[in-house]
């Protein structure tokens, strides 16, 4: 399609005028053209109805049943055209932009400039540069200038909060300046910047929202009680050896031995730190634990299968099988948390089902595991 290069703030009358004649010649010679009578009220009504469900639509099916819906809009010429955009404000301008090839051209760079002129910065970073919704300059996250075909060479850019966590431009533990050229965290517990449409930050971390440092401080809880219920169980199981079993070498000896890398993996908990991560050494703890507890377990099997199924050995097997249970979940959650497994995830915004049950197994593997992985600092030290 021809472009037109008038510039359409300049001679708008004259603009009009040509336009209106040249939708009229148009018209009129699309009437010649068909050799019909002048059209009833019924058919006037028909076609009325025809253009109901579009102001731009109409149904082409008066000329011909197997043609394309043609748009009003571009039946238009160019001057009209450009009449009706510069009444549009700079969102729906880049909407209109997207809808089709003509219009992407015919509202060129070169005329978005020319038409906002000096304000255009302004209005580059106060529409989100995805979804153009402008939630106030304290929800959008300020990016860099890009080239891009939308007229915005150059200059910088704004991005809401769910399309750039959409498009995973943040990152945990890191700060992001925002439109109002405040610069913000980006949350450690769901991955959101802090501030604007997101909620304020803890007064205990500002690194965190106020309700997600209530659910890390929930979690961290139940971290401790859940971590306490596997220390006890850990230490029942060796005590249960002991009295129980100190006569055989093939339940003692592995219970003993698990119950000394217990206070290990202990150690590691309490001084691992934030930025050295030693998940892989613990890892590897967990899984020689579970190791150690299977010959306990088949030598009090083969006891009871023989006979003695007295109640300490009921007990002691159900111990060690708690144990191994829980030292299981321990590897795996190691294994997520060696990956580096992004817990925010689980607040990216429409997430499939089949994503967001993945990420809550994830999540609930590393809430049992390390919590506090959350606060760890980047970038991440394995030494
Ligand atoms: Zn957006
Ligand atoms: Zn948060």
């Amino acid at each position: 399609m021809a472009m037109n290069t008038i510039t359409p703030t300049s001679g708008i009358d004259l603009l009009v005028r040509q336009g209106i004649e040249h939708f009229r010649e148009k018209t009129d010679h699309e009437k010649d053209g068909d050799g019909s009578t002048p059209a009833s009220p019924r058919s006037r009504r028909s076609r009325a109805r025809n253009t109901d469900y579009s102001c731009f639509q109409r149904n082409s099916g008066e000329h011909s049943s197997t043609a394309e819906p043609r748009s009003w809009l571009l039946e238009l010429p160019n001057e009209l055209q450009y009449m009706i955009a510069i009444y549009l404000n700079f969102g729906d301008m880049q909407r209109l932009r997207r809808t089709c090839h003509h219009f992407h051209y015919l509202l060129n760079p070169e005329f978005i400039r020319a038409h906002f002129g000096g304000v255009l910065a302004r209005q580059l970073v106060s529409h989100c540069r995805s979804c153009l919704e402008r939630p106030g300059r304290h929800s959008l996250v300020l990016l860099a200038p890009r080239t891009s075909t939308s007229g915005t060479d150059g200059q910088p850019s704004s991005k809401c909060f769910q399309c750039a966590i959409q498009s995973h431009d943040l990152r945990v533990g890191t700060t992001v300046t925002l439109a109002n050229m405040r610069s913000t965290w980006v949350c450690r517990w769901c991955g959101w910047p802090i501030g604007g449409i997101a909620g304020p930050p803890s007064w205990a971390n500002e690194q965190f929202h106020v309700a997600c440092y209530d659910r890390y401080y929930r979690v961290l809880w139940m971290f401790l009680c859940l971590g306490f219920v596997q220390f006890s169980v850990g230490v029942a199981a060796a005590a249960l050896s002991l009295i129980y079993y100190r006569r055989e070498l093939l339940v003692f000896a592995p219970a003993i031995a698990s119950f000394a890398l217990l206070w290990m993996c202990m150690a590691f908990l309490a001084f691992r730190g934030n930025r050295v991560r030693t998940y892989h050494w613990v890892g590897i703890l967990e899984l020689v634990i579970v190791g150690l507890w299977v010959p306990p377990i088949y030598a009090v099997v083969k006891g009871i299968e023989a006979g003695n199924a007295e109640r300490s050995a009921m007990a002691a097997l159900g111990f060690y099988g708690i144990n191994v249970l829980f030292r299981l979940l321990n590897f795996i959650g190691n294994i997520a948390l060696m990956y580096e497994y992004d817990m925010t995830k689980h607040y990216v915004p429409q997430l499939p089902l089949k994503r967001r049950l993945l990420n809550m197994l994830m999540a609930g593997l590393i809430y049992w595991t390390y919590p506090q992985c959350v606060e760890q600092r980047y970038p991440p030290d394995y030494n």
